[in-house]
């Protein structure tokens, strides 16, 4: 179903008047609410009366996620602290988290626009849920809860982790649909089948997995594992939470919710916009938002964007899965490596899991070394060590070609590799640089 056909659907040009018209309201509103604003504004030499249409938008000025944590924790809400309904807090690895406030409002905007996700996803009024993404400060548990309760699903509140009680609870209840995040769902297969469960029975149709960067191969081991169709929806806490962008059933890109959410991709080096399809930024301005909308936000998540009307008969335009993120980008002896890339060659290989960690250390003076740790399936462990030093080989092969680098490969035993209930940790950076 299309929740809001008239939003998701409008012709692109009439669109184009809604942002316009959209885009002027929030300069000016930041201008009269925000003193922080008005300063970034004033010395980009900005006044409200200068925005005549969206097409201003790049010449706004940025915000970064630097930004947010300098306001910490209030100083960029546009609205007094009474007026503020829910505050939720981002996990920061340094320095002082991200802090997010929304109003009324807010909350039924996030609501809509993660009702319009569902839709995609293939959800409708009277469908089951489980709630598999923390509730708490975490945006995604109450994200999902909202937009549910706002389209009318029946909601199971899980929460992450006990995994087994989930299990059961699906089982028992069947729900229809599941949102988590994609290696929470994988992690869930393999305690499905040590209570004696085939999770290819589940009562899993749809997933709705986000949260974290993946891959086009790790969809198809979720949708073989628990033969239900996995949608990836895209979201951040600055932005609103999930919701700003999601798959419809035809998996080719996200919907971004355009009317509320304004996309474009830009070269991270020059600011500069990129041509449609190349990779970049991504860089979100929320047009409606009022608690603390933000221009022209940094997401650091690098994608392509696709402005062509999709089959489903959406206008939005679509964003490509994420390819990585600015931050999360390792460069190891000068080449950039993403996660993801490592998840790409793993998953064509056969004999491994989408379960893997990148180590990088510099033992030796100026020289990096990266280490990719990689489950493989027990069989294979049982091997004779000249398969396993095969195996391995292959690996180290696999990476030089495509990514360009060398590494160390360590093929560990199933389970080896700590599980996460929320974001996986793809990553351990022991260089002290
Ligand atoms: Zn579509």
């Amino acid at each position: 179903m299309i929740w809001n056909e008239k939003m998701e659907c409008m012709e692109p040009k009439e669109m184009v008047g809604l942002q316009s018209e959209r885009l002027k309201q929030i300069v000016a509103y930041l201008w009269n609410n925000s003193p922080l604003y008005r300063k970034k504004l004033e010395s980009s030499g900005i006044n409200p009366a200068g925005i005549k249409d969206v097409n201003d938008i790049e010449r706004l000025p940025f915000t970064t996620k630097e930004d947010l944590r300098d306001a910490y924790p209030f100083k960029l809400f546009s609205r007094p602290l009474k007026d503020i309904a829910e505050i939720h807090v981002s996990s920061g690895t340094t320095g002082n988290p991200t802090v997010v406030g929304y109003t009324k409002d807010d909350l039924d905007l996030w609501a809509e626009a993660i009702a319009r996700a569902l839709g995609c996803a293939g959800a409708k009024p009277g469908d089951m849920i489980q709630i598999a993404y923390g509730y708490g400060l975490f945006t995604g548990g109450l994200g999902f809860h909202y937009g549910s309760l706002k389209m009318g699903l029946t909601i199971i509140p899980c929460s992450s982790g006990q995994s087994k009680r989930q299990i059961k609870l699906m089982t028992d209840f069947k729900p229809k649909v599941l949102a988590c995040t994609p290696s929470y769902a994988l992690y869930m297969a393999e305690e499905a089948k040590e209570m004696g469960i085939d999770p290819k029975n589940s009562s899993w149709e749809i997933g709705i997995f986000g949260a974290e960067p993946w891959t086009e191969d790790m969809r198809g081991e979720i949708e073989k594992e628990w033969n239900m169709l996995a949608t990836d929806v895209y979201g951040l806490s600055e932005i609103t939470g999930p919701g700003v962008a999601q798959e419809c059933t035809h998996k080719d890109g996200l919907h971004i919710f355009w009317d509320i959410f304004f996309p474009e991709v830009i070269d991270p080096k020059t600011g500069k916009r990129v041509k449609e399809g190349e990779d970049g930024e991504l860089v979100v301005t929320t047009m409606t938002k009022q608690g603390i909308p933000l221009l022209r936000y940094r997401t650091r998540d690098i994608v392509s964007i696709n402005y062509e009307k999709c089959k489903c008969g959406r206008t939005c335009p679509r964003i490509s899965k994420i390819k990585g993120r600015t931050d999360d980008m390792i460069i190891v002896r000068g080449i950039n490596v993403f996660p993801t890339q490592i998840e790409h060659v793993l998953l064509q290989i056969e004999g491994t899991k989408p379960h893997y960690q990148l180590i990088v250390d510099r033992k030796t003076r100026e020289m990096d070394e990266l280490e990719v740790l990689v489950e493989v399936e027990e069989k294979i462990f049982s091997d004779e060590i000249s398969k396993l030093k095969a195996l391995e080989e292959k690996i180290r092969n696999e990476i030089m070609s495509t990514l360009g680098v060398s590494a160390k490969i360590r093929l560990v035993e199933p389970k080896t590799i700590e599980r996460s209930e929320g974001k996986a940790k793809r990553v351990i950076d022991k260089r002290k640089i």
